[in-house]
């Protein structure tokens, strides 16, 4: 790893936040690191609670009813590691972005809701591998919401039933062998395509088609920023690499716009 340089890193946030200002169309593209700040745990950092157990397969889910009742006993144990997480910084300068009209949207692979929780609409936030504050059915479609799923699991121990045709209800999350939700991948993909600034932020980049999408805005022209504390695999083709804490980068960043902001006045 390359020794920690603050001045370079001072220098390199500079650098973005001028490419910021001239860019047209920006795409965000998150990963579990914008939220580590929120005290949610990201995925792959030492001692990750997500990692703890082998995760239960999409088909095996739908096969047994008892990989179901193990699955939302899981759900439940990981939602109270991080009940009440807030937006942080990373959550705010990105809202701040597609409120300017920078960004028409954020790709994120979160699962979390806290970009839409910084008041970000949630048709705007891009989603690749679904949410988990809520439940769908899997047979119908029909929305069901965790805090009425919750004490009926636990008073019965009986994994949830659609409430409008008996179907198998699971979070809204995309598991293991799940097909990607195909419009979500589309609209990413031509954000990707359209955008001239393209930013990486809090992803370790392993994950495909997900890290797929900053190769394909490179392609397609843009500049390619990777904000993470540590490298990724894709730090060779990036234009920019800023190695250090979302929140302490974005914080500074959304400073450099407001300073810009008033020079023109
Ligand atoms: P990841 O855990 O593989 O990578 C996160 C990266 O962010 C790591 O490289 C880590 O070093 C870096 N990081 C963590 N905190 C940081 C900080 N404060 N500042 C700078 N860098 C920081 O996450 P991923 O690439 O998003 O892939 C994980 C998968 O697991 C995703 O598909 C996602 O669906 C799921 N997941 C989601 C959440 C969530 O919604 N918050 C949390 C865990 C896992
Ligand atoms: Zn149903």
């Amino acid at each position: 790893m390359t020794p920690y340089d603050p001045a370079a890193l001072e220098e390199d946030i500079e650098v973005l936040a001028d490419w910021l200002a001239r860019a047209e169309v920006v795409a965000p593209f998150t990963g579990a690191g914008i939220s580590t700040e929120s005290g949610v745990p990201d995925f792959r950092s030492p001692g990750s609670p997500w990692l703890a157990n082998q995760p239960i397969p999409f088909d095996v889910f739908i096969a047994s009813p008892q990989a179901r009742r193990e699955a939302w006993r899981r759900k439940f144990v990981m939602d109270d590691l991080y009940a009440g997480a807030k937006p942080g910084r990373g959550h705010h300068f990105l809202a701040e972005l597609v409120a300017s009209g920078k960004a028409p949207a954020i790709i994120t692979q979160n699962i979390d809701g806290l970009q839409q929780a910084a008041g970000v609409p949630a048709d705007q936030v891009i989603e690749l591998h679904g949410n988990g504050t809520y439940a769908t059915c899997l047979d119908c479609g029909e929305r069901h919401e965790l805090a009425e799923i919750r004490p009926a699991f636990e008073a019965t121990g009986e994994p949830p039933a659609c409430k409008r045709c008996g179907g198998i209800v699971k979070a809204a999350t995309i598991s293991f062998g799940q097909a990607m939700p195909q419009q979500a991948l589309q609209r990413a993909q031509a954000l990707a395509e359209e955008s001239d600034l393209f930013i990486a932020i809090g992803s370790s980049l392993l994950v495909h088609p997900a890290a797929g999408l900053p190769v394909t805005a490179k392609r397609h022209g843009a500049r390619l920023v990777i904000v993470n504390r540590e490298p990724t695999p894709l730090d060779g083709i990036a234009d920019l690499v800023l190695n250090g804490e979302i929140g302490t980068i974005c914080m500074q960043l959304a400073q450099l716009s407001g300073d810009e902001g008033r020079g023109i006045d």
